[in-house]
C-alpha cells in the first residue's frame, strides 16, 4: 500500500557508516535504520554470528527452551536495573507487553477495575493500536478512532501537568496504575527528559504504588553514552521497552522488568517469533560488541563533540536554526519556528549533499548515526550540514 512517503533513493549496500546507492553513489548514513544500526552496516561480527547462526538453526518455538534468548536475558540483566525479560519483536510490541503487564499490576495487585496509564504529550510509543493510543500526538490518532481506553496526558518534563492528570484520573478513587514515558522524547522533537522532573515523578510513583515504565526503545542499548536513558536521570524504572537498537538492524523488542514487577505467567502473554535463537544471536553480538570495542565513552566524547559544533553552525545560521538538543548520539538540530525551511525540505537538500538524517517533526534534524561513527565520519556530517543550509539560505 501506499504506507510511507519514499525518499528518491534505493540503498543496496553499506558498509560502517557509509551506503551506497544502485547508482553507485555513497552517502554518509545518519540515520542507520532509525537508530538500529548501532555497530553500522555489514558489521564483522555480526556477519561472523549470524552466518554461525544460519548454518546451526534460525527459528524454533518458545514451547522449547532456547539457550540464545537465555543467554541475551542473561546479558541484559547483568547489565540493567531489570531482573526479568520478556522478548518480541519491535517497539510497539514491546509497549504492549508494558500495557498488558501494568493493567495485570492493576487488576491483580491494586484491585483496579478500570486502569489508567499517564503518558506524555508529544510521546511516541508505535503505531499498533494500543501502542499508538497511548502516544500523546493526535495527528497520530486521526481516523483510527475508537482508540483503546485508558489513557490521559500530560506535558512531558512538567510536574504541575503530571499532577494535574493524576488527581483527575483519581477523581472517584485510585485508577492510575502506571507511567509510560522516554527518557527522552525522540520522535516527538528530540527533548531530553529533565532530572529534576523524573526524579519527582519516581517519588510520587513510589508513594502512589505506581508503575514507572520507560519506553527506551530509541535511547535503549548505548545510544545516549549510556546502556539506558534512565541512568542519565539518576532513577530506575520498575520496567522499560526496548528495540530499535538491540538487534544492530535486526527486529527483536523486549520489555525488561524488575521482580517486583514480573507478573506475566504462562498463557498471559506470548510471541511466535518473539526471542528466537537468530535474532538473540544479532542482540548479543551487538551487545558484547558494544562492550569489547568500548564505544559507550566513545559516544559521549563524540556525541559532545557533534553537539558542540552543531552549536556552532546554529550561530553560523541564526535565521535558520534555533538550537540543538540531545545526549550522546541522539542529536536534534531545531530549525526556527519563524524560518521558512521545514525538516522535511532539508532532507531533501542534504541528500544531494549526500548525507541521510531524518526529521522528527516538522522542524527537527535529527542525526542518529551507527555507534561507531568516528571523527572524520562526524565532520563529513557537520560539512554536509553546512553546504545544505547555505543552499537554503
Ligand atoms: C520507534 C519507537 C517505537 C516503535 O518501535 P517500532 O519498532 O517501530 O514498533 C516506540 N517507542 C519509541 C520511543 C520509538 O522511538
Amino acid at each position: 500500500m501506499d504506507t510511507y512517503k519514499r525518499l528518491p533513493l534505493a540503498i543496496q549496500r553499506g558498509k560502517g557508516c557509509w551506503v551506497w546507492d544502485t547508482k553507485g553513489k555513497r552517502y554518509l548514513d545518519a540515520v542507520a535504520g532509525i537508530a538500529t544500526c548501532s555497530l553500522g552496516h555489514s558489521n564483522n561480527a555480526l556477519r561472523r554470528s549470524l552466518t554461525a547462526q544460519l548454518n546451526q538453526i534460525q527459528h524454533v518455538s518458545n514451547l522449547y527452551e532456547i539457550p540464545e534468548q537465555e543467554q541475551l536475558a542473561r546479558w541484559l540483566v547483568d547489565h540493567s536495573c531489570a531482573d526479568k525479560a520478556f522478548f518480541c519483536n519491535s517497539g510497539a510490541e514491546a509497549n504492549e507487553a508494558a500495557i498488558k503487564l501494568a493493567r495485570k499490576y492493576a487488576h491483580c495487585e491494586r484491585r483496579i477495575n478500570r486502569p489508567v496509564i499517564l503518558t506524555a504529550k508529544a510521546s511516541f510509543h508505535g503505531r499498533t493500536l494500543a501502542a499508538v493510543s497511548a502516544t500523546g500526538q493526535p495527528n497520530y490518532h486521526k481516523n483510527f478512532e475508537p482508540l483503546v481506553e485508558g489513557f490521559k496526558f500530560f506535558s512531558y518534563n512538567n510536574y504541575q501537568s503530571f499532577i494535574t492528570s493524576f488527581e483527575q484520573a483519581e477523581i472517584n478513587g485510585p485508577s492510575v496504575c502506571a507511567v509510560l514515558i522516554e527518557p527522552l522524547q525522540g520522535e516527538g522533537g528530540i527533548h531530553p527528559g529533565e532530572v529534576i522532573f523524573f526524579q519527582k515523578l519516581k517519588e510520587k510513583c513510589v508513594k502512589e504504588k505506581i508503575l514507572l515504565i520507560f519506553d527506551e526503545v530509541q535511547t535503549g542499548m548505548g545510544r545516549t553514552g549510556n546502556w539506558w536513558g534512565y541512568e542519565n536521570l539518576g532513577i530506575e524504572p520498575d520496567a522499560f521497552s526496548i528495540a530499535k537498537g538491540l538487534g544492530g538492524g535486526h527486529a527483536i523488542g523486549a520489555l525488561m522488568v524488575k521482580n517486583h514487577a514480573a507478573l506475566f505467567e504462562p498463557g498471559d502473554h506470548a510471541s511466535t517469533f518473539g526471542g528466537n535463537p537468530f535474532a538473540c544471536k544479532a542482540a548479543y553480538t551487538v551487545a558484547t560488541e558494544i562492550e569489547r570495542r568500548n564505544l559507550l565513552p566513545q559516544v559521549k566524547q563524540r556525541g559532545s563533540y557533534l553537539k558542540d559544533e552543531l552549536k556552532k553552525l546554529v550561530n553560523r545560521f541564526p535565521k535558520q536554526l534555533k538550537e540543538v538538543r540531545g545526549l550522546g548520539l541522539i542529536q536534534g538540530l531545531v530549525i526556527r519556528d519563524d524560518a521558512a525551511l521545514t525538516a522535511p525540505a532539508f532532507i531533501h537538500l542534504a541528500l544531494k549533499e549526500r548525507l541521510l538524517v531524518l526529521a522528527a517533526g516538522p522542524k527537527v534534524i535529527r542525526i542518529v548515526p551507527p555507534l561507531i561513527i568516528n571523527n572524520n565520519e562526524i565532520n563529513y556530517i557537520l560539512a554536509k550540514l553546512e553546504a545544505a543550509l547555505n543552499n537554503c539560505s
